[in-house]
């Protein structure tokens, strides 16, 4: 978003938005708000003109065996809804059977907050992480499933309180072999912690 050429706009924006809503942007309380809000889309929308995570290294696979797979569980994000541009967030639980190459556990939160850091839906986003695993890994099959907690449901609207949306998505082995997808998603259930 930084790239953008009219990024040097969103004070301007703002400022307007806060006349519009019928607030006075000249009241005390306001005054950096149009600033902070510039600040503060540069970093949550920060992904948004990238396309490829690359901040990660990969690392020869010497330890999974063929029919194992590397889980990570209960990882957090923070995203932006596309349609309201209000916040959704939860958790992303993520499993790979690898072929030859592994990545360091802590570039997958990195990886995550990279998709999430758009504007995007929860489903987009699931597959988005899938996506991205599968170009830098290239493993045997993926699962990501994510649960979050929608503000443009929770504010507005019918207003359903405390609702956790739940998206998957799977393939390659974990389509093939049952049993992996359910083991995935029996940890899941059993790791869950409360949104
Ligand atoms: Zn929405």
């Amino acid at each position: 978003m930084s790239n953008n050429k009219n990024s040097d706009n969103i004070e301007t924006i703002i400022t307007n938005l806060l006349e519009s809503v019928g607030d006075d942007p000249q009241r005390p309380g306001l005054i950096e708000t149009p600033h902070r809000v510039e600040k503060m889309y540069q970093e949550i929308l920060g992904s948004i003109n990238q396309t490829e995570f690359t901040d990660y290294k990969l690392f020869d696979n010497e330890s999974v065996g063929a029919d194992q797979d590397v889980m990570v569980t209960n990882i957090p994000f923070y995203s932006m809804c596309e349609h309201h541009m209000l916040p959704f967030f939860g958790v992303a639980n993520v499993a790979y059977v690898p072929n030859d190459k592994i990545i360091g556990l802590s570039k997958i939160p990195r990886l995550i907050d990279f998709v999430s850091h758009r504007l995007t839906l929860q489903e987009k986003l699931t597959h988005d992480i899938a996506l991205e695993l599968n170009r830098i890994l290239k493993p045997k099959g993926i699962v990501v499933q994510t649960e979050a907690r929608h503000m443009c449901v929770e504010m507005r609207g019918v207003k359903k309180l405390n609702s956790v949306t739940k998206s998957k998505y799977y393939d390659g082995i974990y389509k093939e072999q049952p049993d992996m997808l359910n083991n995935f998603i029996m940890t899941v259930n059993s790791n869950r912690g409360s949104l």
